[in-house]
């Protein structure tokens, strides 16, 4: 008993807690809706008020078609029945007239909220750290915002509708009940209780069990994914993979599955124990009354009206209930959307900002730098220093994962590193507004977006915020050395590129990255910076192109991160990186004299081509 007692306390206090979100729910809902929200509100009341009106009516109802029967047809006994019969018909209409009214409101509505809700997804996660992007949990606090934001917020709103009509009229019908007895609608309401210990016990496991799995989820979907997206199918279909995924997808699937229907059955037998309490319950009430108007202390209008209201206020009872779960799990699931939108940002801008430079003159230095990124042990940058002139091209060379993107979203400031400086001009990128710091930098990240939109605006998007004439566009397009791409599209540059929609024209991996080059060319700022910018152009087209680049990013200070020497070896200054240090610098003649690791790497790079 006192265990009952226990679990039930601490389940309340749960509950309780959980209400929590259900004001800032509210609030969210009349923040995207106000209008039709009044209006479904409205529309719920008077749907709540008008089968209390008609079972108010059976008894007089009754009453005047039995007295007209017994008078023979006296001609007022029988105009005074017809009356009554109109009125019940006319509630009749009026009521489907509502429920017609109550889908249309109730779908602007619901249509209203979800794009709210997406629109605040959004936006939350354009501004959320780069960081957060590393971490499951924010993979899963995403995963539930987005697949229970939307619908969880509907469905939550049509339980509170429903909680307001079915509650007002069971009150309504509660109040025709103490008419027979005081006690009659507190057995109604005694009938209720342990379906309700039910309803919260049981939306609270589930939701305890949502809340464990979300992982296994997430990693369902992605086998899922892996399965049905363009990246994937080429090496699903020569490693044969397919059946692997299959069956792993299955395995996953067979599980939560299996466990959901396990929960859903514990719950129904549950409901079951609780349903036959409150059968008994109304049972006692319809003997009580069944032998009053044996004694004839009931007029047969009455024990209408008596079964009728009974029968209803059980049926909205239980309504009611099923209402109070759903809208308490509801709540619970938007804890999930309110959890996401609360997240903050740990990378801010600053109190006070200085201003950006428009013009490098000193350039960029990086002091004593250790950085790890978010759950790693390793850091991928450590007491790394490196200094580069204003104005120079220069070339950051080393083998695969030594960190130098890393050094590019530093720069960029997606992630803090945890000791150092980071300096452009001298001032600490700390200490510039981040857009006003992304706008003094232009990038070819080393796995560019493809935008499946037009040629165009693949590569406008690197200037969004300034009008650009078609002049600048073909600029940028020349100096990447993209024009032959743009040539061979069949409408120019009002192409669709990619696969995704109609009419799309899919391109090799080089002229994404050409097309992307154009892209980071446009915007005009004072640092370039290219990650892996030849990796997949021909050694041919390579020397053409860094000659373009050295005229065309004549005054900009350029950071080429490249692993191909051929690539470096035209820079003004080449900074080797390893494991996350610096280890040499200087120009290509000085580092092959140096016979350090460029030295070394240049020989066997040298030693690939053919003599
Ligand atoms: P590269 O020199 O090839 O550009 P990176 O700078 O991309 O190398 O990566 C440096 C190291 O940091 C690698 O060992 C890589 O495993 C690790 N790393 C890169 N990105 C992440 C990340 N988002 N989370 C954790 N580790 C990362
Ligand atoms: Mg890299």
């Amino acid at each position: 008993m006192t265990d009952a007692l226990h679990i039930l306390a601490t389940n309340l206090r749960k509950a309780r807690e959980q209400w929590s979100y259900l004001p800032r729910t509210l609030g969210l809902v009349w923040q995207a809706t106000h209008g039709w929200t009044a209006a479904w509100f409205t529309l719920l009341a008077a749907q709540g008020l008008l089968p209390v009106a008609m079972v108010y009516l059976t008894r007089p109802l009754v009453d005047a078609i039995l007295a007209a029967a017994r008078s023979h047809g006296a001609s007022a006994l029988v105009r005074h029945a017809l009356l009554l019969a109109g009125a019940v018909a006319t509630i009749l209409l009026l009521m489907e007239i509502l429920r017609s009214l109550t889908v249309w409101v109730r779908t602007a509505q619901s249509e209203l909220l979800q794009d709210h809700i997406r629109e605040l997804i959004h936006r939350k996660s354009i501004e959320a750290d780069m960081a957060f992007y590393d971490s499951a949990e924010f993979h899963d606090h995403l995963h539930r915002a987005r697949t229970d934001g939307y619908y969880r917020c509907t469905a939550l709103l049509e339980c509170l509708g429903s909680l307001a009509q079915n509650g007002l009229a069971l009150v309504a019908m509660a109040a025709l009940l103490i008419s027979f007895g005081f006690w009659l609608p507190l057995a109604l309401i005694a009938s209720t209780l342990p379906a309700l210990y039910v309803v919260i016990r049981y939306n609270l496991r589930q939701h305890q069990w949502r809340m464990r799995h979300t992982g296994e989820e997430r990693r369902a979907d992605y086998f899922g994914r892996i399965l049905t997206r363009a990246e994937s199918a080429a090496e699903i279909r020569l490693f044969g993979l397919g059946d692997h995924f299959r069956q792993a997808y299955r395995a996953l699937r067979l599980k939560l599955r299996n466990e959901a229907i396990d929960l859903a059955k514990g719950q129904s037998f549950a409901e079951l124990a609780a349903g036959v309490l409150a059968l008994a319950i109304s049972g006692v009430a319809l003997i009580w009354v069944f032998f009053r108007a044996m004694r004839g202390l009931f007029s047969l209008g009455e024990v209408a009206l008596f079964y009728q209201a009974f029968q209803q206020g059980l049926r909205l009872a239980s309504t009611l209930l099923e209402n109070v779960g759903q809208l308490y799990v509801n709540s619970l699931f938007l804890g999930n959307l309110f959890a996401f939108l609360l997240l903050e940002p740990h990378i801010k801008d600053p109190v006070k900002p200085q201003p950006a430079p428009d013009r490098l003159t000193e350039g960029i230095t990086f002091s004593d730098v250790t950085f790890r990124y978010p759950e790693t042990e390793r850091a991928a940058l450590q007491n790394f220093n490196l200094n580069i002139p204003a104005g120079s091209v220069a070339a950051i060379v080393g083998p695969n994962g030594s960190g130098k993107s890393t050094l590019v979203k530093l720069l960029c400031r997606f992630y803090d590193p945890e000791a150092g400086r980071i300096a452009i001009d001298g001032i600490d990128i700390r200490d510039l507004q981040l857009s006003e710091l992304r706008r003094t930098l232009s990038v070819l990240f080393q796995e560019p977006v493809r935008y499946n939109e037009t040629a165009l605006d693949n590569i406008a998007f690197g200037d969004i915020d300034t009008e650009v004439s078609h002049a600048q566009i073909r600029a940028a397009v020349e100096a990447a050395g993209s024009a032959d791409v743009i040539a061979k599209l069949p409408r120019g540059y009002e192409s669709l590129l990619g696969k995704t929609f109609a009419d799309g024209c899919e391109l090799s991996v080089g002229e994404w990255q050409r097309v992307a080059l154009a892209r980071a060319f446009l915007r005009q700022a004072p640092i370039l910076i290219l990650d892996e910018p030849t990796s997949a152009m021909d050694p041919w087209a390579e020397a053409e192109w860094l000659e373009r680049l050295r005229s065309s990013s004549a005054g900009r200070t350029v950071l080429l991160i490249t692993h191909r020497l051929t690539t470096a070896m035209r820079a003004d200054m080449i900074y080797v990186v390893a494991h996350g240090r610096l280890v040499e610098s200087g120009s290509h003649d000085e580092l092959l004299a140096g016979a350090g690791l460029y030295a070394d790497s240049w020989a066997a790079q040298q030693g690939c081509l053919p003599a």
